[in-house]
């Protein structure tokens, strides 16, 4: 990483403690927190009384962004302890991220162009002193802006921010200090535990002002002290937001269509970090002869995780492949990384031609997908990417904006039996 400070390691690592990496710890923190998921999230929710102090929001996201657990099951839970009216702010956010991901995938080039501005704004700072000495001041939390030094320390230790502090850290980051955003955006992959290339890109476009032209967000003295009970009043914030540029989003382009996967077919089952419960998207009948799940992406399209967000995800998978193994009576291997050559030794010891995976949406492991899947092809091996129903019904509705979006979570929520 050209110039750049790694942040991993100089503080205390909080991550496993806050957020254990299991689906147990997962279901425990949903269960405690869904009775507190009606109208005290739609009134409490801004606020971040700081860590320790957050029961006013779920602390699911590492989870779900994994899906260790789903959205379904998520809003299952919630909807079965409030109306769907005291409950509908929890039910919109949790549509957010299905908003974000659909939108990314009808545009797959706003990634790919994250990822160049990105790579030239790294190779700037191996270039340029001052914007690499303030970058890394930024990430250490040595800016003395009050607040911004403390989210980028906790953002550190612990693999999380609240919503809010999110929004305030990028505004701030962009607007005050005049940060290139996609190092910003950068900061954030590397660290949160929940980071991902659609909900983290577009939350920072939309700080930017690219997102959604002519609206940009800026961070305040007043709201900030406001939301954080006045632990927090920072003071020379910029007074004003323009957006960095002017520029429109592109149209939507066709969704990939979804594959299916016959009846009783054999199969390798492909477990990743986009979804380490893909067993639940097989159809009834998938005769599975083997799991593999991985741990980590392909050595040249790699995860955007840090050593100690990657670490905690490596837990995960491990996790993913014990249940996996349990509820499918099969032997489940963790693969170190994702490459066609492990996957052609696996397929040959279970004696199968046939990968079922479930969907990568995209982002690095859809890459190291696609690339795989040629490959293997030449084997006569085929890897079939099966996408959840969940997915499937809402993301074709994010062509446009949120508000257009979220009329249809009604119908959406009807149609997953819920
Ligand atoms: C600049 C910026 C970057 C962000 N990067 C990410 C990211 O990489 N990954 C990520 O999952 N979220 C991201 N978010 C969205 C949001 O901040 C987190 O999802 C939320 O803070 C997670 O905490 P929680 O689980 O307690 O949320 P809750 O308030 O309890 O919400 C429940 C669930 O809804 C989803 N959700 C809530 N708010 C949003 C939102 N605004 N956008 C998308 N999904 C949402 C999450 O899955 C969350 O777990 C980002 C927001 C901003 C402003």
């Amino acid at each position: 990483m050209t110039g750049l400070v790694d942040t991993d390691g100089d503080a205390p690592d909080e991550r496993a403690a806050l957020f254990p990496p299991s689906r147990a710890a997962a279901l425990e923190r949903l269960s405690d927190f869904a009775p507190r998921a009606g109208r005290h999230y739609a009134a409490q929710r801004n606020r971040d009384p700081g860590p320790g102090g957050r029961d006013n929001v779920s602390l699911l996201s590492p989870y779900i962004r994994h899906r260790t657990i789903s959205e379904h099951e998520v809003i299952t839970w919630v909807l079965a302890r409030h109306s769907p009216e005291a409950a509908e702010k929890f039910v919109q956010e949790v549509f957010w991220r299905t908003y974000w991901k659909g939108w990314l995938q009808m545009r797959p080039s706003v990634w790919r162009a994250f990822l160049e501005e990105r790579d030239s704004d790294r190779a700037r700072l191996a270039k340029d002193d001052g914007l690499r000495e303030a970058v890394a001041a930024a990430e250490a939390g040595r800016t003395e802006v009050d607040g911004f030094d403390h989210w980028a320390r906790e953002l550190v230790a612990t693999g999380y921010l609240h919503n809010h502090a999110r929004m305030w850290f990028a505004s701030i980051w962009i607007f005050t200090l005049k940060l290139p955003w996609t190092l910003g955006a950068d900061f954030f992959l590397r660290h949160l535990l929940d980071a991902d290339p659609a909900s983290n890109t577009l939350g920072w476009r939309w700080v930017a002002g690219i997102q959604t032209p002519g609206k940009t967000y800026l961070a305040t003295i007043e709201n900030i002290a406001r939301f954080t009970d006045n632990r927090f009043s920072p003071q020379g914030l910029a007074s004003e937001a323009t957006a960095i540029r002017d520029e429109a989003p592109p149209p939507a382009g066709a969704l990939p269509v979804p594959r299916t996967l016959q009846r009783g077919r054999r199969v390798l089952l492909l477990l990743h970090g986009d979804d380490f419960s893909g067993q639940e998207v097989l159809p009834e009948g998938t005769d599975v002869a083997a799991i593999a799940v991985a741990r980590r992406s392909h050595p040249d399209m790699p995860w955007h995780f840090g050593a100690a967000t990657g670490h905690w995800v490596d837990t995960l998978a491990e996790d993913a492949a014990r249940r996996a193994g349990e509820s499918l009576q099969q032997p489940a291997t963790v693969l170190p990384q994702l490459d066609t050559e492990t996957l052609r030794l696996q397929c040959a010891a279970a004696g199968v031609t046939t990968i079922a995976t479930p969907e990568a949406p995209v982002g690095p492991l859809a890459d190291a997908l696609a690339v795989i899947s040629d490959e293997l092809a030449e084997d006569g091996i085929e890897v079939i990417s099966l996408r959840r129903m969940w997915d499937d019904l809402a993301w074709p509705h994010a062509t446009h904006g949120f508000f257009r979006f979220k009329r249809q979570i009604p119908e959406l929520l009807a149609r997953n039996g819920l």
